[in-house]
């Protein structure tokens, strides 16, 4: 029987690889990564100076000791050009092709690239632990790192670069820290805080061009400011990678669609994790992939099972302070009530009497189990 293949090894795949050997031991399972298979938590490659953790540190079991307790053939370094639906292969880099019963896509989301002039090649991201290893290795002692973008992962990279005594200044082409998550109000703590800190603040502006002159970079701003650093790290967010189910011609959206079942356009195939849109929704956190994990592996082993998504609150880590947020639903009807005291927020986004999100701040994240209750599932 051919086997399963997974493409990826990130949170998505292994924990999908968890689950059907929960079901089943002897499934046939393969997966394919790009990477060299060592399986981490990505949500510590922001947290790497606060709890001092190199790359290495960081790996919890190479790609050897994966293979061996999910009895699974892993290939690593290895990347899939290719998918072939109707004959049920992938294509690998090295021109082979093999052959699977069920497909799965785990492919991850890849950092979008911002157009810039110059040399564009000292723009660092952190997607991954190799990305991790070779950001650090590049980082003097008290250097100075420009990010772009204020999001989730910006703001989290300024709170851990400043514990580690680095100097930031951010950079963003919006209004507020995190637009996309949370209200004024709640955003304007997290920017206070991180202000003292010690992150500079370049909001409504963005990067035009970055030169190295041997010394240090210049980042040249649309504002007429110019930054010198050491680093720059760009966190403006980070697109589902959706190019190899495409030329399959399965169909995408902003990730791979899929249904409830986590099923493609195409009944053998499926994804899950940053790389897919469950039923309209491309949720790049943990908790959801989790989620996907579970139902998939029932699927896989001959129960069909739906995903369902309850509430699924996200810890922002910012210690300065401290945020969780469940943000509404896209395009909901309603207002956000805020009570503030200093930097302690709580801001619920309510339509009549029904909580549909909130936003929390310093103390209020205390509140968080009381209203995850009282909110409706997603899917
Ligand atoms: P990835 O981990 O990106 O894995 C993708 C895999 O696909 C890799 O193995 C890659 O090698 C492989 N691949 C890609 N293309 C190919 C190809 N062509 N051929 C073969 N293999 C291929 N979420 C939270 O919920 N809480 C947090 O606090 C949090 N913090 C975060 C902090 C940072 C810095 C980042 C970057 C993300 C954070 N997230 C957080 C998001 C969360 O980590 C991701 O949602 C999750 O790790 C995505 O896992 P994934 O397996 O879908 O993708």
């Amino acid at each position: 029987m051919d086997p399963v293949i997974i493409l990826g090894t990130g949170l998505a795949g292994y924990n999908l690889g968890k689950e059907l050997r929960k079901l089943d031991q002897t499934l046939p399972l393969t997966f394919i990564t790009a990477d060299d298979g060592r399986n981490y938590s990505k949500p510590m490659l922001s947290t790497g100076f606060t709890k001092a953790k190199t790359a290495d540190e960081l790996a919890m079991q190479d790609a050897a000791t994966m293979a061996r307790q999910l009895n699974a053939e892993i290939l690593t370094q290895t990347e899939v050009s290719a998918i072939n639906p109707q004959e049920k292969q992938v294509t690998l880099n090295n021109g082979q092709h093999l052959s699977y019963s069920k497909l799965v896509l785990a492919l991850g989301a890849a950092p979008i690239q911002i157009p810039l002039e110059g040399d564009t090649d000292k723009v660092l991201s952190v997607n991954d632990l190799e990305d991790y290893s070779r950001f650090r290795e590049q980082l003097p002692e008290q250097a100075r790192v420009v990010i772009l973008g204020a999001g989730l992962i910006g703001c989290e990279f300024a709170n851990d670069l400043g514990n580690g005594g680095h100097h930031v200044e951010v950079v963003a082409n919006c209004d507020q820290v995190m637009p996309t998550l949370l209200p004024q109000k709640a955003a304007a703590a997290v920017q206070q805080a991180l202000t003292e800190h010690g992150t500079t603040f370049h909001l409504q502006t963005s990067i035009t061009a970055i030169s190295d002159n041997d010394q240090a970079l210049t980042v040249q701003l649309e504002n007429g400011k110019s930054l010198t650093a050491d680093l720059v790290l760009s966190a403006v967010g980070l697109r589902p990678r959706t190019a190899l189910a495409e030329a399959a011609g399965l169909s995408t959206n902003l990730g791979i669609t899929t249904d409830n079942t986590l099923q493609t356009s195409h009944p053998d195939i499926y994804a899950l994790g940053d790389c897919a849109e469950v039923e309209g929704l491309n949720l790049q956190y943990v908790m959801p992939l989790m989620s996907c994990a579970r139902a998939l592996a029932k699927t896989l082993t001959g129960v069909e099972t739906t995903v369902s998504y309850g509430p699924m609150p996200v810890m922002i880590k910012t210690p300065v302070c401290p945020v969780v947020v469940s943000p509404p639903a896209a395009g909901s009807q309603g207002e956000w009530i805020i009570d503030s005291d200093g930097l302690n927020i709580k801001a619920l986004f309510q339509q009549g009497e029904q909580l549909l999100g909130y936003a929390l701040t310093g103390n209020k994240v205390a509140e968080k189990q009381q209203l995850t209750r009282q909110l409706p599932a997603l899917i």
